[in-house]
């Protein structure tokens, strides 16, 4: 028997393969994993169609197409105030998670020290271990998952590496504020530490709220690894695709990584999304897009024995279950699944010791027709 230690030693499954697995199985209504239940743009359908009937089928450049990355500067310019020159700066992806696992292993080495906010992404905890970093993982908790910043300090130590910030915040739906972004600044300041800014929802925020990228402040801008994603932009999750900025010093050691794993992403689909977003109407309505469904479901959702936690940004609803009852989120999770045939994501998957606070997380991504069925069938718990 051959034997090879594990690299991950306390990592299963994905908890979105998991949940989605067994939403299949059990055909019920997929409310768990993050994507979009209905179609995009059909405008997009034609335009990869005619990059790829126009010869758009070899490899891309390592970096991405250079429309693409000039339409990215030329963006984050527009939105952020922030200049990244598209040659030394910009890195198309194969997805936000690609971008997220690049930037890690192209800085964080043995006994690096990261400061993460949980619940958090679940791929950040796993990477960061994969390079021999050490998770130090600062508590948010529900309602409204703020973050005390005089102890996130605290966490700080002379090995501190690096601090991984999100907003807006999956799974939690919260959104950094201006004090927050203060406060990072006071920490970082005159010090080596750099961020990775998971940006990845920016565009799907609410109530007005304007998105604070990471980039509109050139203190933390000098020390970053923004990642953003197509995948949210356009309703296109499975073509994976998204792109990490970062200054020219930073960027220079995420490509070393990048060429020997992805090499460079799809062709076609690069030349169909630099084309589609020279409309910046296709990404500025989607906060109001989907601040009308989250606005529909949580309505609909006040006719459960659920209580709604807040959400400002992102496509996800998370909620408190007291009324029901003490079970494990877990035990909740499985059984809405086998029981009701609606799927959701039990929120202790996103913290490193599995902290149970009795949260669900629902996407609401998704037709009216299956937020409607999916809710239906709540009621009844
Ligand atoms: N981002 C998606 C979510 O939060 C999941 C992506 C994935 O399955 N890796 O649900």
């Amino acid at each position: 028997m051959i034997f090879t230690p594990s690299k991950l030693p306390g990592t299963g499954t994905s908890i979105f393969s998991v949940m989605s697995k067994l939403a299949e199985e059990h055909q019920a209504i997929n409310l768990s994993q993050g994507f979009p239940d209905y179609d995009c743009d059909p405008k997009l359908f034609e335009l990869v169609n005619q990059a790829m009937k126009n010869g758009f089928n070899q490899y891309a450049p390592m970096a991405g197409l250079p429309v693409l990355r000039e339409l990215i500067a030329d963006k984050v310019n527009t939105l952020y105030g922030a200049s990244y020159h598209p040659d030394t700066e910009v890195t198309v992806t194969a997805g936000g998670t690609q971008a997220i696992f690049t930037a890690l292993a192209s800085t964080i080495g043995p006994g690096d020290e990261v400061i993460v906010f949980e619940p958090a992404y679940d791929c950040y905890a796993p990477t960061i271990r994969m390079f021999g970093g050490l998770v130090k993982p600062y508590i948010m908790t529900p309602p409204n998952y703020a973050i005390d910043w005089d102890m996130v300090k605290k966490l700080f130590s002379a090995r501190t590496k690096m601090i991984i910030i999100n907003s807006p915040h999956n799974p939690t739906g919260s959104v950094l504020q201006e004090k927050d972004i203060q406060a990072l600044i006071k920490l970082t300041q005159n010090t080596d530490i750099l961020i990775l800014s998971d940006e990845v929802y920016e565009h799907v925020i609410y109530d007005g709220r304007e998105h604070l990228s990471i980039s509109r402040y050139p203190q933390l801008r000098e020390r970053a690894f923004i990642v953003a994603s197509f995948g949210k932009l356009l309703h296109t999750t499975g073509w994976k695709t998204g792109y990490c900025i970062a200054p020219e010093f930073l960027m220079k050691e995420f490509r070393k990584i990048h060429q020997f794993n992805v090499f460079s992403v799809n062709t076609p689909m690069q030349v169909a999304i630099a084309n589609y977003l020279k409309d910046s109407s296709t990404y500025l309505g989607l906060s109001a897009f989907f601040q009308q469904k989250r606005d529909a479901f949580r309505s609909m959702l006040s006719a459960t024995r659920f209580d709604l936690l807040p959400c400002s940004g992102s496509y996800f609803q998370c909620i408190t279950y007291k009324k029901i009852g003490h079970e494990s989120d877990i035990a909740l999770a499985t059984r809405l699944i086998k029981d009701f045939r609606v799927a959701a994501i039990p929120v202790s998957a996103f913290y490193s010791r599995n902290t149970d606070c009795h949260v669900l997380r629902f996407c609401f991504a998704k037709k009216q027709e299956t937020l409607e069925k999916a809710v239906e069938s709540l009621t009844k718990l």
